[in-house]
């Protein structure tokens, strides 16, 4: 969360971060995670990674990077201070930021105020009937560390979205015995095929050398509108279709079910209208391809019993320890938490553009809802998403609030 102060322009911008240092909410995640984007798509702006920076960053690699990086850009950075609550006095256009910092409360009074919480809510934890009388273990992906003390243990991971994958492989690579358990479909890309077809032309090794650097890169992205983006993105995964054809046969037949989403425009298309995940291969599709973790797909979870779970069509799944891999709420239960819900609900929901597809909250906008612009409460802004989108979007967000400061007009663009 980034405070921009009132009174005269100076540099104490604090960066208020509820972990101790830049980068622990990446050491916080679970040990085997590893940027599932190639580095070509994932530089930070200004410094980018050294050209000998491994194709896909360890998350504790990623982490002491971001601190390496806030102390190099010599950013004010507040660690262990956590922000709990703002409000907006509209006549001396001015934010109370109230924060405990090392746990002493502070009070701020900045004239913009950035969420930059991350691209989703809280953890989505769902109490489903019958969990009371679970004797084993039930826990969300937030709180995973590792499958050591898992082996020979049968754990159900209940989702399949990106953790949901990468945990599963962990637990198996520990000696336990692993099921998946699927409600509904997902979109699989394999790693070696997106970064041949859909990273290739703009974030690769090749691109750099024909002159396509991220920065440039970044702008050709940018300049596709959102009612072009599936037509682009279309024939890329039809071809990903036809080239992993055998891939896709394999997966179909151990019970997986996998789309490209409801008009075949893909990951990418997923992620800016509906805010949710997909997988990007890196080994677990072969491990469910071949039975080593196990699939429980097309149903919904009806209970919980002491040793296992039912499927809503009555399929009984044995288990002593229970992963929610149910992903993360919407943007907006931070700000009604944060600010209240009457501003939550003033603002509305964050990401899809009105995309008419199942999750998108719509109406068309042509432009992202809520995300790097003005929102319905004035001196607010919300900075999110992966590596790449933060990268390209943070310098609009600091223009924008630059100019306001400086009284230059900044008109934007709205839905007529
Ligand atoms: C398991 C997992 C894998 C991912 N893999 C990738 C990937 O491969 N590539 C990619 O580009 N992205 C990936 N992402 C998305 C990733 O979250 C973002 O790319 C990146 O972390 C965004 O950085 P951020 O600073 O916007 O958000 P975050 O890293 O989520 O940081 C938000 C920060 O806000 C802090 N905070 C929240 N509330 C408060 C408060 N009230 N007061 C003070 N501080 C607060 C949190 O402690 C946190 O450190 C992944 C996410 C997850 C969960």
């Amino acid at each position: 969360m980034i405070c921009r102060p009132s009174g005269a322009i100076t540099n104490f911008q604090p960066y208020l971060e509820k972990n101790p240092r830049p980068g622990d909410s990446w050491r916080n995640r679970y040990k085997s995670l590893c940027l599932h984007d190639p580095v070509w798509y994932d530089h930070m702006p200004y410094l980018p990674f050294p050209e000998d920076w491994p194709v896909f960053t360890p998350k504790d690699k990623m982490g002491d990077w971001l601190e390496a990086y806030a102390s190099i850009m010599e950013l004010n950075f507040w660690g262990a201070t956590e922000a709990t609550s703002a409000a907006f006095d509209p006549d001396s256009k001015t934010w109370t930021v109230h924060v405990t910092r090392d746990g002493k409360e502070t009070v701020l009074h900045p004239r913009a105020l950035v969420f930059a919480t991350g691209a989703y809510g809280f953890a989505r934890w769902v109490e489903f009937p019958g969990a009371d009388t679970f004797k084993g273990e039930m826990f969300h992906t937030s709180a995973y560390q590792s499958g050591d003390q898992y082996r020979g243990k049968r754990c159900a991971v209940i989702g399949s979205g990106s953790s949901a994958h990468d945990i599963c492989v962990d637990l198996w690579e520990s000696g336990a015995e692993v099921t998946m358990i699927q409600r509904g479909s997902s979109i699989v890309v394999r790693s070696d095929t997106l970064m041949e077809l859909g990273f290739g032309d703009l974030y690769s090794e090749a691109a750099v050398a024909r002159g396509v650097t991220t920065d440039k890169a970044d702008l050709i992205a940018a300049s596709v509108p959102f009612r072009l983006i599936p037509d682009v993105q279309r024939p890329i995964y039809d071809q990903i279709a036809d080239v992993d054809a055998d891939f896709y046969r394999r997966l179909t037949d151990a019970g997986f079910q996998w789309d490209f989403g409801p008009d075949g425009s893909g990951l990418m298309s997923k992620a800016m209208r509906t805010a949710s995940g997909y997988y990007i291969d890196v080994g677990a599709s072969d491990l469910i391809a071949n039975g080593e973790i196990r699939v429980a797909s097309g149903a919904g979870i009806d209970r919980i019993e002491p040793d296992g779970l039912i499927l809503e069509d009555g399929r009984r799944i044995g288990a002593d320890v229970i992963v929610q891999a149910t992903g993360y709420g919407f943007m907006d239960e931070m700000v009604a938490h944060l600010i209240s819900p009457d501003v939550a609900e003033k603002i509305g929901r964050f990401w899809g553009y009105g995309s008419g597809v199942p999750g998108d909250p719509g109406p068309w906008e042509g432009e992202l809802r809520n995300m790097w612009k003005p929102v319905a409460q004035e001196a607010l802004w919300f900075h999110g998403g992966n590596l790449a989108l933060s990268r390209f979007h943070s310098a609009h967000v600091a223009l924008q609030i630059k100019a306001r400061m400086e009284g230059i007009a900044t008109p934007v663009y709205c839905a007529p």
